[in-house]
């Protein structure tokens, strides 16, 4: 099977969660980099392996990695997203994981104020005057709103699973 061409020419680093009150993306590319997370559950292989034109064997090979069980994305050299481009940011944005579609409402920062407040100050999409409970609020109803709850821990993102005790 053909591989689809992931230089596209206008990609989007993020997509802007335009119906979020306490978030708008910014698109500095920040959560694309560091290692390790992003989770591709059996949901997301369907979804970015029609992006991307591939069968999954052809995706975990390229793109892939198993850590802790789970299927996840591989980062390149510079310790960023293999899938993200300096200056023009996600090279599979149609096709990227729930994971990447649900931050900064991860379980973590719903759960634990003091996680939110780090990603308060990390991610430039967050509004600085919201408070925790508000953005614990909105970040349910966000994640309810789009499907992007996970209740597999063994194959889906711990961080959009709110099943989980912390
Ligand atoms: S860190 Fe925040 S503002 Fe920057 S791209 Fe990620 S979600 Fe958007
Ligand atoms: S798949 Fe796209 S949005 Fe997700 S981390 Fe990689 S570059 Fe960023």
């Amino acid at each position: 099977m053909e591989e689809k061409e992931t230089q596209q020419s206008e990609p989007e680093i993020a997509a802007p969660v335009d119906d979020s009150p306490v978030f708008t993306c910014q698109m500095c590319g920040q959560c694309c980099r560091g290692a390790g997370g992003i989770v591709v559950s059996p949901k997301d292989l369907v979804r970015i392996t029609r992006a991307l034109h591939l069968t999954d064997e052809e995706f975990i090979a390229r793109y892939g990695e198993w850590r802790g069980g789970k299927l996840q994305i591989r980062t390149g050299e510079d310790n960023a997203c293999i899938f993200f481009r300096e200056g023009s940011g996600c090279m599979v944005h149609e096709g990227k994981p729930d994971v990447c579609r649900a931050w900064p409402f991860f379980r973590g920062n719903i759960v634990d104020e003091d996680s939110f407040l780090m990603a308060r100050e990390y991610c430039p999409g967050i509004d600085k005057n919201c408070d925790h409970a508000t953005f614990a609020r909105e970040g349910r109803a966000y994640l309810e709103k789009h499907d992007l709850l996970a209740h597999d821990r063994d194959r889906e993102g711990r961080a959009v699973n709110l099943d989980e005790t912390r």
